[in-house]
Order: C-alpha cells, then structure tokens, then sequence
C-alpha cells in the first residue's frame, strides 16, 4: 500500500512520542453549544479523534459552556448524536462549566501573585487603554490596586454585589506589549444570567481565554488543536499555564475548512434558521451535519473528504465538488438500484395481453456482489420519461423513436410502432411492441440494442415526491461576497418534483440510500408516511456542474 505523507500534526505528535515527551496523547473536541455542527466541526473531529485513533490516544468531548447566554441544552443533545453519527466516540463527556470552581480558584491564585486586578473601567474605556497595533496601550486606574483590595473586589463581585459591566477581572500582563492580546486580557465578566447547567449558581463567567487552556490542562490535554484565528492567543495561553504553574497542554492550529457555494458559520446558519431560508438546521441544502444526514450523505463518505482535503497551515476554499464526489464514490457501492420515472410518457404495448402481468427480476446492487434482487412488475402500461423519447432523433441517439427499438431495464425489448399526439400536437402516448423472447437474463431473440431505458409498469406506479436539491447559494466564494451574505441565496435551491416509482420503493427505509437509475442518488426523508413517500435528491450521478 502506498504511504501517505504526514501531516504537520501527525509529524509533532511522532516527534514528540519519539522524544518521549508523552507516553500516550489526548487530544480534545471543544464544541460550544450554541448551534448545530457543520462540516467544519467534521473536519475538526475527524483531526482530533483520528489523530488519537491512529496513535492510540483518546478523545474528550468538552462543551465550551462559557457563555451562559447563547448555550442551550438542545445543541448538546444535537453535537453529541451527530460525533457518534460521524462515527467517533469520547472517552469522556465534559463541560468546561463543571470547572468554574478550579477556574475561580486558579483566578484567585492569579491575584495573590499580583498578576489580576478588579478594574471598574468600562468596556469602551479599556477598549481605549488597549491602544492600537502600533501604539502602546495606557494602564487601568485600577491597575495598582491591592492584592487584599482585589480579592475582597472579586469575592464580591462572585456574590453579585454588582451588576452587569460595572467591574472585570483582568490580567496584568502589559499594557504595551507586542501582542494585542497580551494587554491585559479580560479573565472574568459580570453577567447576571442563567446557565444550562450551573442555573443561577454563578453570576461571573471566564471569557474564553482564562478558560479554554486551563480547561485543556486540567484535562492533560496534550495536543490542543485550533484553528488559525487563535494563533494570536496562543501567547495568552502559554502565559496563564506558565503563572498558573499547571499542566503544560500545547496549542496548535490549522487552516479551517471553507467550502465553496455556502457559509460555515453557526452564527450565518442560525440566521438563516431563524429568518426561514431554510426549514431548519437539518434543512438537507444546510451544510450542518444534521442537514447532510437528512440529505443522504454517509459517514463514510465525509471521513473520506476530510482525510483528502489533509491538514493546511493556510486558509483556503475547498470545492464542494470533492465532498460530492466522496459521497457519490460510497453512494455507488452501497445503494439499492430502484426505478424511478419522473417525466411520465404513457407506452402501451400492444401485443402483450390485456389485465396479463408478470413478475420480472432485477439486481438490487451491480456493483455488491451480495446484494439480492427484487421483483419488478410489468405490465401492458408503463411510463417512460418523456427525454427518453425522440420524434426526430438524430443519428446516434440510442433510445426511443419511432421504428426504433430500445431495451427496458431487467424486462424486454420494445419497438415504437406509433406516436399518439393530442389536438394541440403534444405527444400523450406511444404505440409500441414488444419482442416476447428478448427478456432480460433469458434473450433468445438475438437483436442487438444499444440503449436501455428505466420504466415503470403504470397500475403497480407508486407515486412519491422527490426533493431535488441545488446549491444555497449562487456564489462561489462567499469569504469575498461583499453586503450580506444572505442576498446570495439561490432562489432555485428546491425544486419540488412528483415521481412514479416501481413498487419496491414501498419498503425503502432512511436507513438504506437509493440509486434512482440514470437520475442520482436519493434517500427516504423522515417526512415521509406510509400514504407518503418523500425522498431528497442526496446527489445526482454525475458532476452536473463539471465542464
Ligand atoms: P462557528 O464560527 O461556526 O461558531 P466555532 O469555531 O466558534 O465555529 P466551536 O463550537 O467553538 O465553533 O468549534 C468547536 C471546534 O471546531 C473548535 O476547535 C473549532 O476550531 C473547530 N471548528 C469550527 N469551525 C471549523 C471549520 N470551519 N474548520 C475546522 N474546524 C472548525
Ligand atoms: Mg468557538
Ligand atoms: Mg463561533
């Protein structure tokens, strides 16, 4: 087998294993539950958990419930169900919530060493302090207090004696350092709010910074993994561990995945939820798990994406043409063969007995070798599409026309004998014949025919609707979309379409995924009823937009 290179991660970690640094590695999922999770998040879990699978570390989930206002139990629920969707399991479930009392205490330390201050300043005032990226910033008022001044302070504002802004507990670091970030970082917030799971217990909440290391080190987390945004937070994060005199865990970061023709944003997808662009976060045209799910894309196939698309050091924009072509690869293995008519053309076939069927067979899976069959009914009736049907068909055009044969898929050859039109001149019904010994698997009739064709025999049709989706949005690159990203939706991203199916499709489950001959790749929604048969479109066949 060929070997893959490494990827710079999977380098420091072999390096660092090698070095004897570490005897085994934990690495950490740190969703924060205020959305669903996107393929984005996929390409981080996938980093974080194959890269423990592969050098026998483990994974943590850690919610990052930090901030009490956007946090909500029903995203747990949703982050948890879609991780184990993808395929991964954690060795443990955590909350950065359940260490807001060692965050306290490791604050409180902080203050004793005269490296946090209570500042009363007000946002706008410390953002002034802060200075610019080529000026110096200016030191708090409140920056020489007392240590016994600041904790009495930061006792006080933990038991709610003030409100909301009036009082922030910070680092004192230096106020004209290099590194934005290091002037004086906000380690705590007032904010009288409620909590998914600490409720009222606590009215002071660590700002990302003081709790993301801290958490990561109280884990022993040994490869933190980010992405590039925080580079500049790493600095910070070093500090905090370093003073703090804690497990020294280490962040690393990489390029975030973007993919063409939509957003990657929880904050853009819950917009476009809440203002109805969609029917929901598991909308199929939503690239969030729970949409790709609905649509029919496997696990499999997005573990395959995310392991092409590799580990980048640069931001970049992947083609959401590599994830179809990943999910269509899977898709063509593993999907049952249905036949499904969407643009019905009535042909009769004259010389088979009238009310007479007969039971066909036909392969569920050409490409599985397991895979059985299923009984196909023919009749007198069937619909073939309309595109599969030409008056005035040019040379090479191997379907149907009139005085040319065609094969129907797992039946028998037919001739069109006939074209019906109506007063208008529209063609309502085709005239054929067919060949009594040329049924498939026992032809004896030796006529060669090029094309062959999917059918459905009428009185056993199924109606169903299908779902046929496009791209959420009409440009390609939406990082570089001027004005709001919504005025780029694609009006056409659904198309609503009734179709005839064979009988078979009666028992599809939404576990199973579905090859509609010669149509694409489609997968039983949860809207569906037995009176009701409802199927999104999960890709079509072939790269519809390939050149
Ligand atoms: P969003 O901006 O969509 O809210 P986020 O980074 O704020 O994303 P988190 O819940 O904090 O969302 O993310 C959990 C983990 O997933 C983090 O480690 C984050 O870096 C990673 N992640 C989020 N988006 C992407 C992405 N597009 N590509 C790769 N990793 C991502
Ligand atoms: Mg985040
Ligand atoms: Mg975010």
């Amino acid at each position: 087998t060929e070997e893959k290179s490494l990827n710079f991660l999977e380098e420091i970690i072999e390096n660092d294993l090698k070095a004897g640094k570490y005897k085994s590695i934990i690495t950490r999922f740190p969703p924060e539950p205020n959305g669903y999770l996107h393929m984005g998040h996929a390409k981080s879990i996938c980093l974080n958990f194959g890269l423990a699978l592969k050098y026998g570390g483990k994974t943590n989930l850690r919610f990052d419930d930090t901030n009490p206002v956007t946090e909500e139990t029903e995203y747990v629920e949703s982050i948890k169900n879609d991780i184990q969707w993808l395929g991964f399991q954690w060795a443990e479930e955590l909350y950065a919530s359940d260490y807001f009392e060692k965050l306290y205490a490791f604050a409180v330390m902080l203050i004793k060493k005269d490296l946090a201050y209570v500042d009363d300043s007000s946002s706008e005032e410390i953002a002034k302090q802060k200075g610019t990226p080529t000026q110096p910033g200016t030191n708090s008022p409140f920056r020489s207090r007392s240590v016994e001044e600041n904790l009495t302070l930061f006792a006080d504002m933990r038991a709610g004696k003030y409100k909301d802004g009036e009082k922030v507990l910070r680092a004192k670091v230096d106020m004209a350092h290099i590194n934005m970030h290091m002037r004086d970082p906000l380690m705590y917030r007032i904010k009288h709010a409620h909590h998914h799971r600490t409720a009222n217990n606590w009215c002071i909440y660590p700002m990302y910074d003081f709790a993301h290391g801290q958490s990561d080190s109280i884990e022993t987390i040994t490869h933190s993994i980010c992405t590039l945004e925080f580079i500049p937070h790493r600095e910070l994060y070093d500090w905090f561990i370093k003073n703090l005199e804690i497990y020294p865990s280490h962040q690393y970061e990489f390029a975030r995945l973007n993919m063409t023709y939509t957003v990657m944003s929880k904050r853009k997808l819950l917009q476009l939820v809440n203002e109805k662009h969609v029917a929901g976060w598991d909308d199929p045209r939503m690239p969030t798990l729970s949409g790709v799910r609905r649509r029919g894309y496997t696990p499999k196939s997005i573990r395959e994406f995310c392991e092409k698309i590799g580990v980048a050091k640069r931001e970049n924009l992947i083609d959401v043409g590599l994830l179809e072509f990943c999910v269509r690869e899977d898709l063509n293995k593993i999907s049952q063969r249905r036949m499904v008519v969407f643009d019905p053309l009535k042909v009769v076939i004259t010389n088979y007995p009238d009310g007479k069927s007969e039971t066909l067979t036909s392969e569920d899976n050409t490409e599985d070798a397991n895979a059985g069959h299923r009984e196909v009914p023919f009749s007198k009736e069937i619909y073939i599409e309309q595109e599969d049907f030409m008056e005035v068909a040019p040379k090479k055009y191997f379907r149907l026309a009139p005085g040319q044969m065609v094969r129907l898929k797992s039946a028998y050859i037919i001739k069109c004998d006939e074209v019906i039109k109506d007063v208008s001149g529209k063609i309502t019904e085709l005239r054929c014949s067919y060949i009594p010994e040329s049924k498939s698997g026992s032809d004896t009739s030796g006529i060669n025919v090029k094309g062959t064709i999917h059918w459905v025999s009428i009185p056993h049709a199924v109606k169903i609707e299908t779902r046929l989706y496009d791209r959420l949005f009409k440009v390609e690159n939406l990082g570089e979309a001027e004005g709001d990203f919504k005025e780029y939706l694609n009006p056409d991203s659904l198309q609503v379409q009734v179709a005839y199916a064979e009988p078979a499709i009666t028992s599809a489950k939404e576990s199973e995924r579905y090859q509609f001959l010669r149509k694409g790749y489609f997968a039983l929604d949860p809207d569906s009823s037995k009176d009701k048969f409802i199927f999104n479109r999960t890709v079509t066949l072939r790269d519809m937009w390939a050149k």
